[in-house]
């Protein structure tokens, strides 16, 4: 049946095994993205047998999913309140930012008999989730500590996210700063300090990454092998793990500039269009 799409998962554990090593040449240790295939337990096992030995998702219902996988399992957002029994059951670690979510998890850990990883996240500019004050974030660090179900594990951000603001080398600099504070403040050295997404990589590349900062969470660049700040392809990775096989409906030669009055596009934007002259085009 088609359209259908070929998902190669050696392929994807081939890049995974070349951008873990990319990433490891740079102190940098890689955490596994699944929400592109919405928690697909393959996609977790490809990962883990590139190498990996932690899973991430946007969503508790795609980490249920991975119930039977042996991994430690992030929730890479910070969770609803209504949420927190199933992150409770299905995640090890999450990302957090409301002290309320904090303590509620803390509370629902006493009661399950669990514990859970909490990394704490700085706002650097992309207006995301995360603490803009310090001395807030600091203030939340030392009472996440006192919490006896919840550990401290790390801190976080999260840039190209929202307003698509790019890590540098200066704001790698302020969180590896944050780590050194929050450590003092905590009495202990943090685990995590995750500093980015695939977008990050180009930095890391040219050197631009700090000591202090040591975890990147990746999905597009394992799966697709492209870094995503300037859409290049990684030394070494493949870019045919996902292949879309369709039929072909059509193929004439026609004009690329349509004729007549172009309304508005399904985004309610008008459509510019280049001549590029004629082209055979396919239909699918
Ligand atoms: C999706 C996501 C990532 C992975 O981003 P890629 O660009 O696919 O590497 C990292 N962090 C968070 C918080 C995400 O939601």
């Amino acid at each position: 049946m088609y359209p259908r799409l070929k998902i190669y998962l050696k392929r994807i554990e081939e890049n995974t095994r070349v951008v873990r090593q990319l990433c490891a040449g740079h102190g940098i240790r890689v955490m596994g993205v699944t929400k592109a295939c919405c928690g697909a337990p393959e996609l977790a096992e490809a990962y883990l047998a590139g190498g990996l030995a932690m899973i991430g998702d946007s969503r508790v219902a795609n980490l249920k999913k991975l119930e039977n996988i042996e991994a430690e399992k992030w929730l890479i957002r910070p969770p609803m309140l209504s949420e927190i029994e199933d992150l409770v059951c299905y995640a090890d670690v999450s990302l957090q930012s409301e002290m309320e979510t904090v303590r509620a998890i803390n509370k629902e850990c006493e009661k399950q008999g669990k514990c859970h990883k909490i990394i704490l996240m700085m706002d650097l500019g992309d207006i995301r989730e995360g603490y803009v004050d310090e001395e807030e974030l600091i203030a939340a660090a030392v009472e996440t500590e006192k919490l006896s179900r919840v550990d401290l594990y790390g801190i976080g951000t999260n840039l190209t996210c929202f307003s698509f603001i790019q890590a540098d080398e200066e704001k790698m600099e302020r969180l590896a700063e944050m780590r050194k504070k929050v450590e003092n403040a905590a009495g202990h050295t943090l685990e995590i300090v995750s500093g980015g997404n695939s977008a990050a990589l180009d930095l890391m590349m040219r050197g631009g990454i700090c000591e202090g900062v040591d975890n990147f969470r990746l999905g597009e660049s394992l799966l697709f092998g492209k870094e995503r700040s300037r859409y290049t392809f990684l030394p070494g990775t493949r870019n045919d793990g996902f292949i879309l096989e369709c039929e072909v409906v059509e193929a004439k030669v026609k004009p690329s500039l349509p004729w007549g009055t172009a309304g508005v596009d399904s985004y309610g934007r008008k459509p510019v269009f280049t001549n590029r002259g004629e082209k055979r085009k396919k239909v699918i």
